[in-house]
């Protein structure tokens, strides 16, 4: 393990917030992460992993805890009949492995094209985009337990998915995700997907059934339409979660908002939280060097320059007049690296 100390995270977390690490490491094995866990704990401090920091709120300094660069590569192939077994290192790049699947024509994570970050972060937030989350084809996920001090498997059911969130999520650097194994279906089959931006992009092209490369290639294009691209402007994604509300409040809130967007979802209802902060006049505000993008409200940007309080201090602006207008609270959906 090669420890190293003063290490600025500032390309290293898509917002591009200046920060500086007090220790970090760069782990490609198994081992070099148990050594680097062991190296903390002697030591007193927390350990962080890191991904490609698209996720992740950081405060200018991280201190009293190792950063640990998660950089184990790997990708095992295993086909079964009409069925495909990838197991990938937690140090994959996302996007890539998606194109790579669909060009060996696997199919399953397609719609999920263009997610910044590794496959290791995919678990700890239930990646999902266009009706497809990671829990749909997970098997299992393999990561070193930090209390017990052992790797050990989980299968999909005791990850505790559910919508944007894991067991990961809530047990922050308990389990260190070392691989992800994932079941694609070989016969290249594409996903059914009805958001109106990739059916108005097929509708568009006069495409009436999609393959596979057809759907990688849509979603690509209308992400890059209107997502802020990181390398360019400072951005985690969608700063807030979707709410999910009762049907009862739904209803009311119906009456005094007919155009309101939302969506049923497993016996609740699911708001759009983009619409809800759109309502109250955010969208392509700036606040100093922060603000919220002009194509879609739901993402909060960096314009330069900008820090994490300032941050905090625009969505929290922003959470409070949703509250006051529609009685519905926003949570964030980065996490804070600390
Ligand atoms: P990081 O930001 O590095 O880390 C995120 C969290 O996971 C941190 O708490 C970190 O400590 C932890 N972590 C990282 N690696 C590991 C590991 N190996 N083991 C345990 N914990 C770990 N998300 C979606 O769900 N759907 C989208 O469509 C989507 N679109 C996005 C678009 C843009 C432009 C951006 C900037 C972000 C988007 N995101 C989206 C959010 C983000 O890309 C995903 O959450 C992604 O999985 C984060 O990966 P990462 O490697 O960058 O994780
Ligand atoms: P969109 O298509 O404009 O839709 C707005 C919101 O409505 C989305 O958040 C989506 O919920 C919901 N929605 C739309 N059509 C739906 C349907 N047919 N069924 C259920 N829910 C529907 O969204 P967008 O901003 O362009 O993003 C497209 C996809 O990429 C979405 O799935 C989104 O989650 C994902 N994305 C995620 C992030 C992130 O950081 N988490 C960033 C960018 C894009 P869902 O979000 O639940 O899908």
């Amino acid at each position: 393990m090669m420890l190293q100390e003063s290490i600025s995270l500032t390309a290293l977390n898509t917002f591009g917030f200046e920060s500086v690490a007090e220790f970090y490491t760069s782990v490609s094995s198994e081992s070099e992460l148990v050594e680097a866990v062991a190296f903390a704990k002697q030591n007193h401090m927390k350990w962080l992993p890191l991904g490609g920091g698209s996720n992740i709120l950081v405060p200018e300094q991280v201190k009293n805890a190792l950063v640990i660069q998660m950089n184990i590569r790997a990708r095992n192939v295993n086909v079964v009949g009409a069925k495909v077994e990838v197991t990938l290192g937690a140090g994959e790049n996302w996007h890539d492995t998606v194109e790579w699947c669909v060009g060996q024509g696997f199919s399953g994570i397609e719609t999920m094209a263009l997610i910044p970050g590794q496959v290791g972060a995919a678990p700890v937030q239930n990646i999902g985009a266009y009706g497809t989350e990671l829990k749909d084809v997970l098997v299992s996920v393999r990561a070193y337990d930090t209390q017990q001090g052992c790797f050990i498997e989980l299968t999909n059911s005791e990850c505790q998915f559910s919508y944007r969130d894991s067991l990961f999520k809530r047990f922050p650097g308990r389990y260190l995700i070392t691989s992800v194994s994932l079941c694609l279906s070989s016969s290249a089959d594409v996903s059914k997907t009805h958001y109106r931006g990739l059916d108005q992009y097929f509708q568009d092209q006069g495409n009436e059934s999609p393959d596979l490369r057809d759907v990688f290639d849509a979603v690509c294009s209308v992400r890059r339409s209107k997502l802020p691209d990181p390398q360019e402007i400072g951005n985690a994604g969608s700063f807030f979660k979707n709410p999910m509300v009762s049907t009862e409040q739904f209803h009311s809130l119906k009456k005094s908002w007919p155009q309101i967007v939302a969506y049923p979802e497993n016996g609740q209802v699911k708001l759009a939280a983009g619409w809800l902060i759109d309502q109250c006049g955010w969208k392509g505000h700036v606040e100093g060097s922060v603000g919220v993008y002009s194509r879609q409200a739901l993402v909060l940007i960096n314009h330069g320059g900008g820090s994490l309080d300032e941050l905090m201090r625009l969505a929290d602006n922003i959470k409070n007049s949703v509250y006051k207008t529609f009685a519905v609270k926003l949570e964030i959906e980065p996490q804070l690296f600390v």
